[in-house]
């Protein structure tokens, strides 16, 4: 596996790769590597011929007072991991180099950026497709991979592609959790034993509605009372928001109706805030 931090180098070899008639994978991260991570990695290398991960805790996409500077960080790990799930070229670019003194250029998909995620990290979504167009730019993918745990982020990138007519083709990988249900992500590590264990709550309430609703369940106010209740029973704990909408739109739904039901949810269990959803077909 080659590491590359430089960006001219990367596009040099992007490009050269492409010369070449080599079908490039990407998979943009924030580091800290997980299964969840390493499944994308792997849906990549078997999608293309050469798999790029990158890694880059972008700092455009934080909030003031959010978790930018205490994010985790661990390369030498994240070295051995994302090698292992099949990364040919982990790319991992200097924030003076990505956002240099007088950097001014971002990317706002407007709308359902401020719903939701947008609602309660006002700019996050700037910052996120303003970097997933830098390093798309940079890294030249045929495709790239993305993943369902980060629901309405995936959403404004196929967005983001199809406003911008980007010559990339996404993919979705689904949602890896732990054996307890708790969905893998690189914040599960702020958690303390009892937030750990009260985490749960969140899938428990998801995968109770789908229960409900593969039953035949149709109401939104009786799914969603019942979801409350299981969260309920896992205080402390504040809820962002406990959102039903419709996947094609990301619009909020008044009743359960086919094809297909997103269930997106926020929380905050002490200082770390968790986020989780489940997409559920309704025939
Ligand atoms: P992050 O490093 O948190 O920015 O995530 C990088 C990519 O991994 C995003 O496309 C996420 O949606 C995806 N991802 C994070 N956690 C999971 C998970 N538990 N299962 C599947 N994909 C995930």
């Amino acid at each position: 596996m080659q590491i590359v931090r430089s960006v001219q180098e990367m596009q040099g070899i992007a490009e050269r790769l492409r010369s070449e008639g080599k079908r490039i994978g990407v998979i943009p991260t924030m580091g800290s590597l997980h299964q969840g991570h390493l499944s994308l990695i792997e849906l990549a290398h078997r999608e293309s011929d050469v798999v790029v991960t990158t890694l880059f805790v972008n700092p455009t996409q934080f909030g003031e007072g959010e978790d930018f500077e205490r994010y985790p960080r661990d390369l030498d790990r994240d070295k051995v991991l994302a090698q292992g799930a099949g990364t040919d070229i982990l790319f991992v670019p200097d924030a003076n180099e990505m956002y240099p003194e007088g950097y001014g250029t971002f990317v706002s998909v407007e709308g359902v950026t401020e719903i939701l995620e947008g609602a309660f990290r006002p700019g996050h979504f700037r910052g996120v497709a303003t970097i997933v167009l830098k390093l798309f730019n940079i890294t030249k993918p045929h495709v790239a991979v993305f993943g369902q745990k980060d629901a309405q982020q995936l959403f404004i990138i196929q967005k983001l592609v199809g406003d911008l007519n980007l010559d990339v083709q996404i993919r979705v990988a689904p949602i890896l959790r732990d054996v307890d249900g708790l969905a893998l992500s690189s914040r599960n590590v702020y958690l303390k034993s009892d937030e750990r264990l009260r985490a749960t709550a969140l899938s428990r309430s998801l995968k109770h509605a789908e229960a409900r609703v593969r039953a035949g369940e149709r109401s939104v106010v009786r799914v969603k009372g019942e979801m409350q209740e299981i969260l309920r029973q896992a205080d402390p704990m504040k809820i962002d928001y406990l959102t039903f909408v419709d996947p094609s739109s990301f619009r909020e739904v008044a009743a359960i109706e086919p094809p297909s039901l997103l269930i997106a949810l926020a929380v905050r269990l002490g200082a770390t805030r968790l986020i989780d959803n489940i997409l559920i077909p309704v025939p």
